[in-house]
């Protein structure tokens, strides 16, 4: 019997899927196109309702292949900025330009809709700033919306450096900026939830990784599996790098992955629900 386990307020995962359509709603949402203009507008108009203080981090990438340069930019809300303890909650917002995942070829040069792989993460988080709004948590949390996550491209002529943008720039510009620990979201929608114990986060965030399972058990939310998954790289790799402890909470088993199929219909209100009300848990059980 544990004494005075630690509450959190509801999570709405029907409000979390509303922000997922309307995500989906703008269309695919890759850097330079009109879907991500008008996605980024839209989030920072969210995270101003929602949150103390919005922080955009505007910058400029070079296509290693191309030559194209684009505007990206995260968005960052902060919550309680007066904090020292803080904790980082984050995304990634933009969607993959092309679908080179595709069963069909004639598909693999056509951006994605990223209902999962880019709308998900944004989605809880945006509850979540909900929630804090209404009830505020004892710590300081930063909610960041990384862009240019999924930006790189595979295989021969692909470059590590195309991908994880918006963290890398992140990382590189910390400054004096410590939290305590963060949690990765990415592919968190799938109607057939299942998360692993990502490797790397596994490594280099056991401790992290320990809180937030334990929150899982605490609300028995079997979609938080004890099993080790696969090794991902993904936005937390450049914050880890910087000695940010980082968990990546990430369901890697989606067939749709990269493909014009990560679609709103593979996602449902219930996957973002329980991740949402595990990370909430996690959130308000910080003192
Ligand atoms: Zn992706």
């Amino acid at each position: 019997m544990e004494c005075c386990a630690p509450k959190a307020p509801p999570f709405d995962g029907q409000a979390a899927y509303g922000e997922l359509l309307k995500q989906c709603s703008f269309g695919p949402r890759n850097p330079g196109s009109e879907g991500h203009r008008v996605c980024g507008e839209y989030l920072a108009g969210r995270l101003r309702e929602l949150t103390d203080e919005v922080v955009e981090q505007r910058f400029t990438h070079r296509d290693s292949a191309s030559g194209d340069s684009f505007e990206l930019t995260n968005y960052i809300g902060i919550v309680n900025p007066k904090q020292g303890k803080r904790v980082l909650l984050a995304a990634h917002w933009d969607t993959r330009p092309r679908a080179d995942q595709d069963p069909d070829p004639a598909n693999r040069e056509k951006p994605i809709l990223g209902a999962n792989d880019g709308a998900s993460g944004v989605s809880v988080l945006l509850d979540l700033a909900r929630m804090f709004k209404k009830t505020r948590p004892a710590v300081g949390v930063d909610i960041v919306f990384f862009d240019g996550e999924d930006y790189g491209r595979e295989g021969p002529g692909g470059k590590l450096g195309d991908y994880f943008l918006g963290s890398q720039y992140f990382a590189r510009h910390l400054g004096p900026y410590r939290p305590e620990y963060g949690i990765l979201l990415d592919m968190v929608g799938d109607k057939d939830l299942s998360i692993p114990l990502e490797a790397n986060s596994l490594r280099a965030a056991p401790l992290v990784m320990e809180k937030i399972w334990k929150a899982a058990r605490l609300l028995n939310v079997p979609a938080f599996k004890q099993a080790q998954g696969p090794a991902v790289s993904d936005d937390h790799i450049p914050l880890l790098i910087a000695g940010i402890p980082v968990v990546d909470l990430i369901d890697f088993d989606y067939p749709r992955w990269h493909t014009l199929g990560d679609t709103p219909e593979a996602t449902s209100p219930a996957s973002l629900e329980a991740v949402g009300r595990v990370v909430a848990l996690v959130v308000y059980s910080e003192k």
